[in-house]
């Protein structure tokens, strides 16, 4: 029997809410083969992260080796990556197995304000990750954030956004607007020609951790069976807003979402 297969390359979450754990959770939910390739350990739980471990760059190229050589990946996607070495090495690795379909989560901080990526560690990613992703999904700060301005307050000033990072050189863009402050939950995928809305209920929860590791996971789910990116974000976008709907209410901090909503 043959099965789609997603590699995730990011960071673990001891608390199995977000990183590696809300990935492969959501690889297993939506059909597909979840592998992954630990960038570095983080103890967690619902009331934030206690410490941050990054494995050593040997480690993490060993992993992807291991995966790539053999069993090969579908789609992959990546998530916290820490620093600009990691960045730099998981690059070149994307490059010599010349991966397809891959999906950039440009995780920055953790809700709670630990850091998942250095400072320093941002040029890395436009000049490095960018180029070669098929999809970068950042949310309104990391818009802001990969840009140098202001947080996006309206949806003209995400498509604006939108435009401005798919200049940087992926394939496409999925501005995630979450963090609007009224309104519905309006997403934006940016094609390099036009925008497509994505729209859904803003639903009222505080458990909202890992939301958009599942959703970037999801993405690469879908593109990994051969979607098309429309569908596979629109899957996607679906399956987010269930997982936050559903979301679990467990330890006395902020909830994960539930990923087998
Ligand atoms: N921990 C890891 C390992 C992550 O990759 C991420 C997000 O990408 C987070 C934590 C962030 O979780 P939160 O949704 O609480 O900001």
């Amino acid at each position: 029997m043959t099965i789609p297969k997603v590699l995730t390359i990011a960071g673990s979450d001891s608390g199995g809410g977000a990183g590696i754990q809300a990935d492969l959770k959501t690889f297993q939910e939506l059909d597909t083969f979840g592998m992954s390739a630990i960038t570095a350990l983080t103890a967690q739980n619902t009331l934030g992260v206690h410490g941050v471990y990054p494995q050593t760059i040997e480690a993490i190229e060993a992993q992807i080796d291991a995966v790539l050589s053999d069993i090969g990946a579908d789609a992959i996607k990546t998530g916290m990556l820490f620093s600009a070495d990691i960045i730099k090495l998981v690059a070149r690795k994307l490059r010599q197995y010349e991966a397809k379909n891959i999906v950039v989560d440009p995780v920055m901080v953790a809700k709670g304000g630990a850091t998942l990526l250095q400072n320093e560690a941002t040029e890395a990613l436009i000049h490095e990750l960018l180029p070669i992703a098929t999809v970068v999904t950042p949310n309104l700060p990391e818009a802001a954030k990969l840009l140098g301005i202001k947080e996006m307050e309206t949806i003209e000033e995400m498509e604006a956004a939108a435009r401005d990072i798919y200049k940087l050189g992926p394939s496409y863009v999925v501005l995630k607007g979450g963090h609007l402050k009224n309104g519905p939950a309006v997403d934006l995928l940016f094609d390099g020609e036009r925008s497509y809305l994505l729209e859904t209920e803003r639903i009222d929860t505080k458990h909202t951790h890992g939301t958009g590791c599942t959703y970037a996971a999801a993405i690469a789910a879908e593109l990994s069976k051969g979607k098309a990116i429309k569908e596979a974000v629109h899957v996607a976008k679906q399956f987010i807003t269930e997982a936050i709907r559903h979301s679990l209410s467990i330890g006395s901090g902020i909830g994960p979402t539930n990923h087998h909503a």
